[in-house]
């Protein structure tokens, strides 16, 4: 066993929190308070190699391993919550299931584009107004052949950059008799005639996130648009989002992160009855807890990345990793306010921005419900 991170590895963690401390995190309150998306420092991101983490070098990717992707977003998360979802949506949703399952086409059509910070992002549109956890009952978006086009009508719902990006991969039924190999992933230009993009929601946090309702009517593009195989879209997404789980993780932890740094900043500065607040058991003992869970969370996330890299199964590794990491950054920040007092709830102080960042964490790409679904399913199975 070894618990250190490799020469390469270190070097890549350094040169990420140095760009995010210096490009990323000094606008993230700024963003937060115009809810605006940070293209400044995303396209700087493309020769980095942050917006082709597990892209193939041979399409313009950085083609990193799994613990240097999680290492990646971690520090994004850091940084801020807004600029690190979209970028951990467009590498874990938007790119990935091209990579592991589309044509040779449709890579080098869209990859090198996507990943050079030249072009815009990449998103994912799984979810629809009734139908989130339950995908495969739930999606109506359907897809008819006709000719040599698919033709698509339906809506999506929460869908993550996609007003930021170049296209839209979508969840969409092609077999009206429903079941598990019923539904496929289809890519759809955002420039396509009939696709309609809503304005941005108005969220509670992640406001320099763009998440938008998303229509199909009548939109027409190439049969080659699909993305894998026709009907195996479930099981392409369910492997999709077992990825995108450990970079909701590493997300969180990051999160956690810089609200335990500004806590542990501010109690050394607060004074309340003749010292500092550090000096207080109460606080010490907020501040150690959030040490030891963070820490905790790191590893979980880190192994299920490296079980990723191994090609070893991982799924029920991501689930616990991103059930306990993101419950955990809920609970590191709201004692962050905790330990800031009043202050903790104002604006000036970053760890209420972290807060409502925090807060979707357990909801998306996989409610804590269905985390703990997946990880009971197998500790009954198989444990
Ligand atoms: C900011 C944001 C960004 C998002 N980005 C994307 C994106 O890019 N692409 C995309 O496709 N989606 C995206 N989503 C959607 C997100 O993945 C869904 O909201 C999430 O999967 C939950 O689905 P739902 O909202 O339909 O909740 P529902 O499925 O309706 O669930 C509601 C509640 O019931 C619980 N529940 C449901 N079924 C069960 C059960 N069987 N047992 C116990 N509890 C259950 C859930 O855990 C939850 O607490 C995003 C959402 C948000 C808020």
């Amino acid at each position: 066993m070894y618990f250190e991170l490799n020469e390469e590895q270190r070097m890549w963690q350094k040169t990420v929190h140095d760009f995010v401390a210096a490009e990323v995190k000094p606008k993230a309150r700024d963003i937060d308070e115009t809810a605006t998306f940070n293209w400044d420092a995303t396209r700087k991101m493309g020769p980095i190699g942050l917006l082709g983490l597990s892209i193939p070098e041979e399409y313009g990717g950085a083609g990193v391993d799994a613990i240097s992707a999680a290492i990646a977003i971690e520090e994004l998360g850091w940084g801020c919550g807004s600029t690190a979802l979209a970028i951990a949506a467009h590498n874990g949703l938007g790119t990935a299931p091209i990579s592991l399952y589309a044509s040779e086409e449709l890579k080098k059509r869209w990859l090198p584009l996507v990943a050079s910070g030249r072009g815009k992002l990449g998103s994912l549109a799984l979810t629809e107004p009734g139908a989130g956890s339950d995908l495969q009952g739930g999606v109506r978006t359907r897809a008819e052949k006709v000719g040599n086009e698919w033709i698509i009508n339906g809506s999506k719902m929460w869908c993550t950059n996609a007003s930021i990006a170049e296209y839209i991969i979508t969840l969409v039924r092609t077999n009206p008799a429903g079941g598990s190999r019923s539904l496929s992933m289809i890519l759809v230009p955002t420039n396509t005639p009939g696709l309609r993009i809503a304005p941005a929601e108005k969220k509670m946090g992640l406001k320099g996130s763009p998440t938008h309702e998303v229509t199909y009517e009548d939109v027409r593009v190439p049969l080659d648009n699909l993305i894998g195989e026709a009907n195996r879209g479930l099981h392409q997404t369910l492997a999709t989002l077992d990825g995108g789980r450990i970079s909701i993780g590493a997300l969180s932890v990051g999160l956690a992160q810089a609200a335990y740094e500004a806590a542990i900043e501010y109690s050394k500065q607060r004074h309340t009855f003749g010292k500092p607040l550090a000096e207080h058991q109460a606080i010490q003992f907020m501040l150690a807890d959030a040490a030891t869970e963070i820490e905790a969370a790191r590893l979980l996330i880190y192994r299920a990345a490296w079980l990723k890299q191994e090609g070893r199964p991982y799924s029920k590794e991501a689930a616990m990793g991103k059930l306990y990491a993101t419950e955990m950054a809920e609970r590191v920040s709201r004692n962050a306010i905790q330990i800031h007092g009043g202050y903790g709830y104002s604006r000036e102080y970053p760890v209420e921005r972290i807060y409502r960042d925090a807060r979707l964490m357990t909801i998306g790409e996989g409610t804590s419900e269905m985390q703990r679904m997946v990880i009971a399913r197998q500790v009954l199975l198989n444990d």
